[in-house]
């Protein structure tokens, strides 16, 4: 193994996200402009070249890599890079192979998944009712991701929801979200929005402060602070009344960058050091460059150097433009 990937503020990255595609089958308004232009298929990374850096980085001491997108199970022959990647598994060099998806596919994917060693995934679902699903999703099914989600149980996978906390279109639904998640041992993570690239909506009509969130479920619930950390950003805390578990994802209104474990890799060979911000090395043209992994490897150490201390998102009235200008499924989620 070559060295462990530390950058300059002494973080150890363990983690790798792998967009595998920018394109996705919804239009989550929070997300995506309807008309989205999308990459050309001749710029992304092969899913064989997306596995060469993907293991690079396990060699390097990442041991969990979160496969997302755009929507990553529309990618054609995705579950050849998940075939490809469980070596690392059953090698015990990787800890977790995992995705977030919008489950639009799950039905047809979740045993395919959980033999290839994944044993969680990540569900984004804002809301249970079919005529908000659509107003949020534009193009989505709900039927459909509830089918989903119920193969990914009937295949052994855990599954997460995440659930985007939005001011007029779902705060109402929050409280039945953590009651059917909780009924069906599934837990929940909230999530603030992002200013992360253009949309036709006004972002500070969406954003929902979480602490407002929390507040508001205090009213009629118990939460007690949990310590756990997955790794992730996440703050946890038990409803007592379910017995369930519920995050709290904040960027917004707690900044979590100091324990920051984690880089982001496009489908274009992209390495983001930081989702909300420009901080990035390319990794197509060294992998390119021959067959050995001395280029990419400079260029990963390269990218450990750049490694931004952390984001400053904000999301008020006088700044019309995003954070960055990428949108989330470029960099992905
Ligand atoms: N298509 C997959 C899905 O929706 O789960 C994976 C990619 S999606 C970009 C990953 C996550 O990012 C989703 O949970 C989505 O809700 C979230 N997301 C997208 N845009 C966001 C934004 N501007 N702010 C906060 N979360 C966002
Ligand atoms: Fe697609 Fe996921 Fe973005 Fe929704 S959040 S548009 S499902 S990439």
């Amino acid at each position: 193994m070559t060295a462990p990937l530390q950058d300059t503020f002494g973080r150890t990255i363990r983690y790798l996200r792998i967009s595998v595609t920018d394109r996705c089958d919804f239009r989550c308004v929070y997300c995506m402009a309807e008309h989205m232009s999308f990459l050309p298929k001749r710029d992304l990374l092969t899913l064989e070249e997306l596995d060469r850096v993907a293991s690079a980085f396990v060699d390097r001491g990442v041991r969990k890599l979160r496969i997302t997108g755009g929507e990553p199970l529309v990618r054609r022959n995705v579950m050849s890079l998940f075939e490809g990647l469980s070596r690392h598994l059953e090698a015990g060099t990787l800890d977790e192979l995992t995705l977030t998806t919008n489950g639009s596919q799950l039905g047809k994917y979740a045993q395919a998944l959980a033999d290839c060693g994944v044993k969680r995934v990540n569900v984004s679902l804002d809301t249970l009712d079919a005529d908000t699903f659509k107003r949020i999703t534009r193009w989505g099914d709900l039927a459909r991701v509830m089918e989903g989600i119920e193969a990914a149980q009937k295949a052994g996978l855990k599954v997460k929801i995440n659930m985007v906390a939005l001011k007029d279109a779902n705060q109402h639904e929050i409280l039945p979200m953590l009651r059917f998640c909780h009924a069906n041992g599934h837990e929940l993570t909230l999530i603030e929005t992002m200013p992360l690239g253009e949309i036709e909506a006004d972002r500070t009509d969406q954003y929902l402060p979480l602490s407002t969130v929390r507040r508001n479920l205090e009213e009629s619930l118990t939460l007690t602070d949990l310590p756990d950390s997955t790794g992730g950003p996440a703050r946890y805390v038990r409803i007592e009344e379910t017995g369930g578990r519920l995050g709290f994802i904040t960027p917004l209104t707690h900044n979590f960058c100091e324990s920051c474990n984690r880089v982001r890799l496009t489908c274009t060979g992209t390495l983001y050091l930081c989702l909300g911000q420009d901080h990035a090395v390319d990794l197509r043209e060294p992998l390119r460059q021959s067959e050995g992994n001395e280029a990419l490897n400079r260029a990963i150490d390269y990218g450990m150097v750049i490694k931004p201390k952390g984001h400053d998102f904000v999301i008020e009235r006088r700044q019309a433009s995003p954070a960055v200008s990428r949108h989330m499924s470029t960099t992905g989620g």
